[in-house]
């Protein structure tokens, strides 16, 4: 007998952007609405596959024979044929401009695989990247609602509106420093000029800006990965004055009860992971900054000895998450003695790969977090009520710190003033600048004092938010109910 309309479960495909700062979350939304019974499918390609493998593996497992889930299926799709090396099939293995460019065009042939899941299995609704901004179409031609996802916040989604309807930039004063107000949003937000995207300089960037900013209006709404209580005057901007409709089912990553165990792209977390959690469980409250820049910053060699100098000089105990193998280059930029330093492990810790950042997080030794203002990498610092160092380089990355300094306050800027690509080299930041950013977040005196309060507080309401009953859990059934609703009344 044929299952009733109503009976058979909501079906979204996931359609992330293959870099895993985009495929994270994406893997951590599936597992949040796969446990209110949504079964999800994420359309992706071997390698990216295996960066959400094992985060999906345990979403299943830890739902299986639990009345009312469903499973996450991973559709694994060939990575397009276009003269990339095999294996190269995501953003942090782009190293050069040309590469970037065919990596764009494997994004768009992505759409053969799209087509062939819509009309072999008709889901209800495709949450997809705004990046695959062929997608509105796509989706329109299988008359399927489309939900566009960018991973950024509803302020920084703000701010790059303004930005790109306006480009406020182009009456702004030559000089670098020059401020830049961004019209017509709830507060005063100004950011320098060479904080901001050039479109002179990078015409081919903002046209696929511009692009996606439509591609994004014309779509059903918008899911992100924030939560209600976090930026209310933005979500207000968003649905009143930009007319545009938003469900905030964040902090994903708290999707994962067990945040113990999330984590592991590729290859898997690194070997050091147990001995970095043991090291800090020794460690008192509050005392370790940790010091990580995701997937996609590169750090020149002087910015990263002037960072292990301001470590040095900080005082604090520190765990530095640092990408691959030791290098002999790598011996060459470490401060005269900073790697017999290591090597005693008393101040600080250098973990290799993949760390398990949640619980690094979360653990009670850890009162400060040097981050490039990732948006997942941020959410994850607010969910676990740790304060900031902000030290941004592209992307959102300028707009994230400004939310975390200036409206939340729950940070302190190294004072980064260059928005540049991830190849590109930067003016470097002075030890002593960094070590000063550290004490003012987590040291002894009234403004750190007050910094750690509210992050403590906003933490609070982060995890709140997605509890049975808070704001994030709500949405996720407020859009559920509409997108059943949907298929009633289009199947009526
Ligand atoms: N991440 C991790 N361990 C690492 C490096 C990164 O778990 O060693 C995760 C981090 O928790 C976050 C994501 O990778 O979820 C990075 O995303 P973010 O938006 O912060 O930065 P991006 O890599 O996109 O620049």
């Amino acid at each position: 007998m044929a299952i009733k309309d109503e009976q058979r479960p909501l079906h979204i495909l996931f359609l992330p952007y293959l870099a895993p700062g985009h495929l994270i979350p994406i893997a951590d939304m599936a597992a949040l609405f796969a446990a209110r019974g949504v079964k999800c499918s994420i359309l992706t390609t071997p390698v990216n596959a295996a960066t959400i493998r094992s985060a999906v593996d345990r979403a299943n497992d830890a739902s299986r024979g639990t009345e009312g889930t469903q499973a996450i299926d991973i559709v694994v799709v060939p990575f397009p044929d276009v003269g990339l090396p095999p294996g190269v099939e995501c953003g942090p293995a782009l190293n050069s401009e040309a590469d970037r460019e065919t990596f764009s065009h494997a994004m768009r042939l992505l759409r053969d695989p799209f087509d062939r899941f819509m009309s072999e299995n008709r889901p209800d609704a495709v949450v997809s990247d705004s990046f695959f901004d062929w997608s509105v179409d796509a989706a329109a031609e299988h008359g399927v609602p489309r939900l566009t996802f960018l991973g950024i916040s509803v302020f920084a989604r703000a701010c790059g509106d303004t930005t790109l309807r306006n480009n406020p930039i182009e009456a702004a004063a030559e000089h670098p420093d020059a401020l830049v107000l961004l019209p017509g949003l709830p507060h005063r937000v100004e950011l320098r000029r060479s904080q901001m995207m050039e479109p002179k300089k990078q015409p081919e960037q903002w046209t696929f800006f511009q692009r996606v900013n439509a591609a994004d209006q014309r779509s059903f709404g918008e899911v992100f990965n924030s939560f209600h209580e976090l930026e209310p005057d933005y979500l207000k901007h968003h649905t009143t004055t930009l007319g545009r409709r938003a469900w905030l089912v964040g902090p994903v990553a708290l999707a994962s009860k067990d945040v113990a165990t999330r984590g592991g792209a590729n290859d898997g977390l690194s070997p050091d992971a147990d001995g970095c959690l043991r090291w800090l469980d020794v460690k008192p409250a509050g005392s370790v900054v940790y010091v990580s820049f995701g997937t996609m910053a590169i750090f020149s060699q002087p910015e990263l000895r002037e960072l292990a100098c301001g470590l040095d000089l900080s005082g604090k105990n520190f765990v530095w998450v640092i990408g691959g193998a030791v290098t002999k280059q790598e011996l060459e930029w470490m401060p005269d003695g900073f790697a017999e330093q290591m090597a005693r492990g008393e101040r600080g810790l250098i973990v290799r790969g993949w760390a398990p950042q949640m619980l690094i997080l979360n653990h009670p030794a850890v009162g400060g977090f040097v981050t490039h203002c990732g948006w997942n990498s941020t959410l994850e610092a607010i969910s676990a009520g740790v304060p900031m160092v902000t030290w941004p380089r592209f992307a959102d990355q300028f707009y994230n710190e400004k939310q975390v300094v200036e409206h939340l306050k729950v940070g302190v800027s190294v004072g980064s003033t260059e928005y540049a690509s991830r190849l590109e080299a930067r003016r470097v930041i002075g030890g002593e600048v960094i070590a000063e950013a550290i004490g003012r977040v987590m040291g002894h005196g009234e403004e750190g004092a007050a910094i750690r309060k509210r992050a403590k507080e906003l933490g609070e309401k982060a995890r709140r938010a997605v509890e049975k009953g808070g704001s994030s859990y709500d949405d996720v059934g407020r859009l559920m109910d509409e997108l059943m609703a949907r298929r009633s009344s289009v199947t009526a």
